[in-house]
């Protein structure tokens, strides 16, 4: 048994462009056999993405990237195969949520003082949801002409250096780990590189991690180049973490980024499918 994977991808539910409906059927045609949908802190999406995975032949994979606050850094902890029914993950992240509608009335806040108005009805609208994502900020400036691109709405208004930068608040470390796993997760450190942290620090992230019973690290990723693959391979192997692989698909219309694509492991560490699968009758392959 071979199989191709992706595990973290996004819908309507949080950021992303796609419907489950739509995301799943791509996914399909990708010829990806095994897909986690990982909404910014929801589970929403998993019933209909659940239902048509079905109808595809595809593997659906319930999970989440959640938010996270440690030692003044915001990180992402992805949960696999977790039960979107749980009532503790689920209380969790709803109160992450509520946290979200409060950053963005202080971001709303910002850029009304810049001269954008009803910036928060319309961004509320876009997102469907009182708990939008800075990519639904990003996409209002980008609409109204205050950024050529998302990536310049990040640098000059959402990014940390930006003019409309609010530092949100999330769930703790442990807090996060624990309702992953109290839900039948597995939690797994997502795109590791984007932090910049030092190596000590990453070292430091890792055990505290590991100790609260976290259990796997991105490898694979669009946000990872080929030298960074490489040093997160080896430090998921020295420290004994299963390896996961995941696009971070959005949106259709970028070539470097598309589900089941890029994403080979190499056969030295452990695939996190490991996890919830039984190893012993199945050789992982390949992702290309
Ligand atoms: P939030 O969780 O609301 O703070 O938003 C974080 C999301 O913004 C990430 O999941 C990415 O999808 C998106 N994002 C962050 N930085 C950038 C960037 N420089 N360009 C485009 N999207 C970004
Ligand atoms: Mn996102
Ligand atoms: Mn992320
Ligand atoms: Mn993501």
């Amino acid at each position: 048994m071979t199989y191709l994977f992706d595990f973290h991808s996004h819908s309507t539910f949080s950021d992303g462009t796609l419907t489950p409906e739509e995301l799943v059927k791509r996914a399909a045609g990708q010829q990806v056999e095994m897909l986690a949908l990982t909404d910014h802190d929801t589970t929403e999406g998993a019933a209909d993405a659940f239902r048509t995975a079905q109808m595809h032949g595809v593997e659906f994979v319930p999970g989440v990237e959640i938010s996270v606050s440690w030692e003044r850094n915001t990180l992402h902890i992805v949960g696999l195969n977790v039960d979107p029914a749980n009532v503790e993950l689920e209380a969790g992240l709803s109160w992450i949520r509520g946290q979200r509608a409060v950053r963005s009335q202080n971001i709303a806040k910002k850029l009304q003082k810049a001269g954008m108005e009803n910036v928060l009805s319309e961004v509320e609208r876009m997102a469907g949801t009182e708990s939008a994502t800075r990519t639904h900020f990003a996409r209002y400036l980008v609409d109204n002409g205050h950024a050529k691109d998302m990536q310049a709405a990040f640098k000059k208004w959402l990014g940390r250096k930006g003019k409309a930068y609010v530092n949100g608040e999330w769930a703790g470390l442990e807090q996060a780990v624990s309702w992953i796993r109290n839900s039948g997760g597995h939690a797994v450190i997502a795109h590791p590189a984007r932090y910049n942290f030092t190596a000590t620090k990453m070292r430091s992230l890792i055990e505290a991690f590991q100790a609260f019973g976290g259990v796997g690290i991105e490898v694979a990723t669009s946000s990872h180049n080929i030298q960074e693959k490489s040093a997160f391979a080896a430090l998921a192997k020295r420290y004994n973490l299963y390896a996961s692989a995941g696009s971070d698909f959005h949106t259709p219309g970028n070539r470097r980024i598309e589900l089941g694509m890029y994403l080979a492991l190499p056969d030295y560490v452990r695939p996190v499918w490991e996890c919830w699968k039984s190893s012993k009758a199945e050789q992982h392959v390949v992702n290309e």
